[in-house]
């Protein structure tokens, strides 16, 4: 994952295609001066669909495409012959990818598995041409339906990595430290806070050729929830985790009140995230000696197990990935879709910087087929007169 091309919000204006009109034909032909309606009906209008695309790791090829509107329908024509289908837009997106409004934030959808297709706005129906409205007291229906209207709404696509493993920590806790060590992720590593600007995902080996994600998650400080740092820009990822590993270094002052802390805040951001598994890590443990180990173990919160691990020496790296295995494949953690509420986009909360580039796509120009309906010139036509002729042949 290429560390500037991870782009996980994007907002697009998209519309679903107009249904075509339904044809308002009458049949004529050399003898047959009075034939009767046979307008076809109008075609159905394209659908926008969004499709899960395990390959796709960031929503960047959609902040070139910011306009996204699909092919109307085609009127019906003479002959009772249809329309044409409008053509859908398939959007490939990344697994994980959930769609707000832009206006309202509410949450309309999300996309969560491999080839999953989600209609996002679905195109009009066409309507029907005039010869569905010939009965015995209409012969000469000169109405058709119109195509039902385009959907138009303007959305706001948001990615929630789906990784096995996210890790919650303070910035300095270790975290891309643990991730370049146990996978092949190469983080930004640094001794001052926020080095990581975006998540990181990586691919931890485990025995016999099975694996898992971990996710290195920007560090959370007190008050992320309320969106302070860049702690809340990606608190969002942490939602999809199925396990959350938390992290604390050794020489922290008090273990237990930092876990407290991480814990409160994930609690005030979603308290769904209560119900995920939690393992704790006490990383740089080469700093510490048996007994010190010992002292801390005795204070560490009573509810989550843990481990002593240290990316620099190694140690209890294997037990950590046993536990993390373990937990992963643990069918109450499976990520289930369904489980968790997103809540609806708060705009305040929001980096913006990405609403700024709006790159102007050619409208496409929609009006021309509407109302194309008069394919004869059925105003010559005289009701009454054809009502007469027909009294007459029945006679
Ligand atoms: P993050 O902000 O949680 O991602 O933390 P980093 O992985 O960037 O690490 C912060 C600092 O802690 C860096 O200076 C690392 O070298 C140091 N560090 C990370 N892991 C260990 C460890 O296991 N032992 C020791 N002694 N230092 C570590
Ligand atoms: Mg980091």
């Amino acid at each position: 994952m290429a560390d500037s091309n991870f782009i996980d919000y994007v907002k697009i204006l998209c519309r679903s295609g107009k249904g075509g009109a339904g044809s308002r034909h009458f049949y004529r032909a050399k003898y047959i001066p009075k034939g009767g309606p046979d307008g076809g009906d109008g075609g159905k209008g394209g659908d926008i669909i969004l499709k899960g695309n395990s390959h796709m790791w960031t929503l960047l090829p959609l902040r070139y495409r910011r306009h996204i509107f699909a092919q109307n329908g085609q009127s019906g024509s003479e002959g009772r012959s249809s329309g044409k289908n409008g053509e859908d837009v398939v959007i490939d997106v990344p697994c994980g990818t959930v769609v707000f409004d832009a206006e309202t934030g509410q949450y309309i959808c999300e996309v969560t598995y491999d080839g999953e297709e989600v209609v996002l706005l679905p195109g009009g129906r066409g309507g029907l041409g005039n010869w569905h409205f010939k009965s015995p007291t209409n012969r000469t229906p000169r109405y058709a339906q119109p195509g039902e209207p385009a959907q138009e709404r303007t959305v706001i696509l948001e990615l929630k990595l789906l990784a096995d493993v996210g890790l919650v920590g303070f910035p300095n806790a270790g975290k891309s430290t643990l991730l370049s060590s146990i996978s092949a992720a190469k983080p930004k590593i640094a001794d001052y806070p926020f080095t990581t600007m975006e998540p990181q995902l990586g691919i931890v080996p485990y025995r016999d050729n099975r694996s898992f994600v971990m996710a290195d998650i920007p560090g959370i400080i007190e008050g992320a929830s309320e969106g302070k740092g860049l702690g809340l820009r990606f608190l969002r990822h942490i939602e999809r985790n199925a396990v959350l590993l938390f992290m604390i270094p050794a020489d922290a002052d008090d273990i237990k009140t930092q876990y407290d802390i991480l814990l409160d805040e994930l609690r005030k951001f979603n308290p769904q995230l209560m119900d995920k598994q939690r393992i704790l890590a006490i990383s740089k443990s080469d700093m510490l000696d048996d007994e010190l180990k010992s002292a801390i173990a005795t204070t560490l919160p009573e509810d989550i197990p843990y481990v002593f691990i240290s990316a620099v020496t190694g140690e209890g790296l294997d037990k950590l990935k046993d536990i993390l295995w373990g937990a992963v494949n643990d069918e109450s953690n499976r990520i289930a879709t369904p489980s968790i509420t997103h809540r609806p986009l708060d705009g305040h909360h929001r980096l913006r910087e990405e609403d700024e580039l709006v790159i102007d796509s050619p409208r496409v120009n929609d009006e021309e087929e509407l109302d194309e309906i008069f394919e004869h010139d059925w105003d010559a036509w005289d009701d009454n007169e054809f009502e007469n002729d027909l009294e007459h042949e029945e006679k």
